[in-house]
């Protein structure tokens, strides 16, 4: 196990431990605190011994994503009892769910702009993050973000839950799309282990059609003209790998009709069975021969090609595509 994490989830054990012992102070012992105090202090013992994260019945590791989430854990995945993989299953399922809950609008018209977009997770959760807000202060504004937190599975879609949570409450205090992602860097870095780290793009488009656009280490942003599409770089690293990254903003300005068409690298990276990539050159060209396309079936059109291309080889990452059109 990487010693960052291990510092990290023993951290959290002490803290817990901290925690049962006062409460155990004021209500006593009762309610299965005894049994959880013991718990704990056996996983530091563990620590101690360097069998933490081992499973109990094979000694091969524990998925770390999973320990994250629970550093109570004790078996790995396929070696829990039945009843232990149904509540697992469920707390899945629920946490499935919450993250369903977190996503905007399927198909959104405002300020002159229409939004469609397409989330899917590799499993049941997803680590990536797609957001829409409408601004009506003064001016009116939509604002867009599309994310990904590093690694995959429960303790990325809690990071996306996260970064939810920080893009909305700094959302409302209407920065410039840097000021904006600056903050929620910091945010993040702050809440987080410096393991992990998010890529981020995001933007505020208005209805006279001006766009600005931070993008924080994430895949290029395509804007789609007439045939042609220009690639838009990122201009910082990923939020969450310093507390004192530096953003810039760039600004776009798009007529009616034209798209900015926002992925995250499952699309980029998905294979075919060949094992060939399908790569950004590919999704460019793609997008360029379907110009006059409105955002739903654009969206619908760029999945048709990639599951053409993939031809049933599953995919390997979460995967989500947005395209903002002007309206015409
Ligand atoms: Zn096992």
């Amino acid at each position: 196990m990487l010693d960052i994490t291990e510092t990290y989830l023993r951290d959290q054990l002490m803290e817990r431990r901290q925690k049962l012992e006062s409460t155990a102070k004021v209500a006593g012992t009762q309610g299965g605190i005894a049994d959880l105090l013991e718990e704990v202090d056996a996983a530091l013992a563990r620590m101690d011994a360097g069998t933490y994260g081992l499973c109990e019945s094979c000694h091969d590791t524990i998925e770390k994503d999973r320990l994250l989430a629970d550093p109570l854990v004790r078996l790995c995945l396929d070696h829990l009892r039945p009843d232990q993989r149904r509540a697992l299953e469920r707390d899945l399922e629920l946490a499935a769910q919450i993250q369903r809950g977190l996503l905007p609008e399927a198909n959104l018209g405002f300020a002159g702009w229409s939004v469609s977009y397409h989330y899917l997770p590799l499993g049941l959760v997803s680590g990536d993050y797609c957001d829409l807000l409408t601004r009506e202060n003064g001016a009116t504004s939509l604002l867009f973000a599309l994310g990904d937190v590093s690694g995959k599975g429960v303790a990325a879609s809690m990071l996306m839950s996260q970064l939810h949570a920080i893009f909305r409450t700094l959302a409302a205090m209407d920065l410039p799309a840097e000021a904006l992602v600056e903050r929620a860097s910091r945010v993040f870095c702050e809440a987080t282990m410096s393991s992990f780290f998010a890529t981020l793009i995001c933007g505020r488009a208005d209805s006279s059609g001006a766009m600005e656009l931070c993008n924080a280490g994430h895949c290029p942003a395509l804007v789609v003209q007439q045939g042609k599409v220009t690639r838009l770089e990122a201009t910082g690293v990923p939020i969450g790998m310093f507390s004192n990254g530096c953003y810039t903003t760039r600004q776009v300005q798009l007529a009616p009709g034209e798209t900015l068409f926002l992925y995250t690298d499952g699309v980029s990276e998905a294979r075919s069975y060949a094992d060939e990539e399908y790569g950004e050159n590919r999704l460019t060209e793609f997008l360029a021969r379907q110009t006059p396309l409105p955002p739903e079936p654009l969206i619908r059109a760029c999945l048709e090609d990639l599951n053409t291309f993939r031809s049933g080889q599953p995919l390997l990452d979460d995967l989500t595509m947005m395209a903002i059109q002007r309206g015409s």
